[in-house]
């Protein structure tokens, strides 16, 4: 008779004693994942916990002896690790373990106590961007959207993503850890208490990271009042209420937000990739918030396009 394990959602292992260390691993997974599912608290990232587990004593001691052990000891060995994990799953240790799971779920929302960071060159201004006043963004305790009432800085997210330009894909760590803003240091994903009291410190804004660069502070000033996030809001629902016909408002003010910025960049020298800092996204880059994209044919002209229906929709930034 074959001998059968019972594990969470009726997982079942044949033969521990023939596997190597391949085998192993890949039960090992399969284990792992199904523990996540029934054991593991919805709000702790699941890298957090996977982390935990396969750094027990338990683990690194059956993994590393596996493929040296005695095939007869190896059921034993395999029915300690199980029971092992479900203990360490239960019980998270009250520190960052560095797993880098919170970095891929959102970049972080500068404060005022984060600007010496770029005072002092930790953070460049190419790895920010500005948030506006009206744009819509998502609650980073709940995931709810909601209008920003007052602007905020972040730092990038990677194209398509939300993982924080300053993740280092490969070893997932951060490349700026010993600089990283006050709401990094905050972050517990064993105890939300933290980030809460970080989120009521006042918001880093544009006025402080330019202040005495007269020049900047008009130019933003300019580009608010032309080009401000309801203007857009407001073309596009023209756009809706139109039935689509009426694209003008939009287009028009797609390729008005367009020229500011290539004047501004182009008269004040100004390198392109500081524009997201000093004026926001771009409208052409904002399209997707309203279900569209911008399409630019060989001659320069512009078209929109509604995205299909049950398309990728742009993620909103966290604040
Ligand atoms: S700055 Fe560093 S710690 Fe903060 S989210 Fe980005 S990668 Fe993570």
């Amino acid at each position: 008779m074959t001998e059968r394990i019972e594990g969470p959602s009726g997982f079942s292992i044949n033969h521990p004693s023939l596997w190597d260390i391949e085998q192993f691993e890949a039960n090992w997974s399969v284990f792992v994942e199904a523990l996540m599912k029934e054991e593991a608290s919805l709000l702790i990232p699941s890298a957090r916990i996977r982390w935990q587990i396969e750094h027990c004593e338990t683990f690194l001691e059956v993994h590393s002896n596996w493929e040296s052990m005695d095939p007869n000891n190896r059921l034993d060995a395999w029915k300690r690790l199980l029971v092992a994990a479900e203990e360490a799953c239960q019980r998270l240790l009250p520190v960052c373990v560095r797993c880098g799971e919170c970095c891929h779920m959102g970049s972080p929302t500068l404060h005022v106590e984060d600007l010496p960071l770029l005072k002092e060159g930790k953070i460049s201004w190419q790895h920010l961007i500005a948030l506006r006043k009206g744009e819509p963004a998502r609650s980073p305790f709940d995931g709810k959207p909601f209008i920003l009432s007052e602007e905020r800085i972040k730092v990038a997210e990677k194209e398509g993503s939300r993982q924080c330009v300053f993740l280092i894909s490969e070893a997932n760590q951060c490349a700026i850890y010993s600089d990283r803003p006050i709401q990094c240091r905050a972050q517990a994903c064993w105890d939300p208490m933290p980030a809460r009291d970080t989120a009521e410190l006042p918001f880093l804004l544009r006025s402080h990271i330019f202040e005495g660069i007269d020049l900047l502070v008009e130019v933003i000033a300019e580009h608010e009042s032309r080009c401000g996030f309801d203007a857009l809001t407001a073309a596009f629902e023209e756009l809706v209420r139109s039935e689509g016909k009426n694209v003008e408002p939009v287009l028009g003010l797609l390729s008005y937000e367009d020229h500011f910025r290539r004047f501004v960049s182009d008269k004040f020298n100004i390198p392109p990739q500081y524009l997201d800092l000093l004026l926001g996204r771009s409208f052409a880059h904002m399209a997707p918030l309203f279900g569209f994209r911008v399409l630019e044919e060989e001659d320069g002209t512009r078209r929109l396009v509604a995205e299909q229906p049950g398309a990728k929709n742009e993620p909103l930034p966290e604040q």
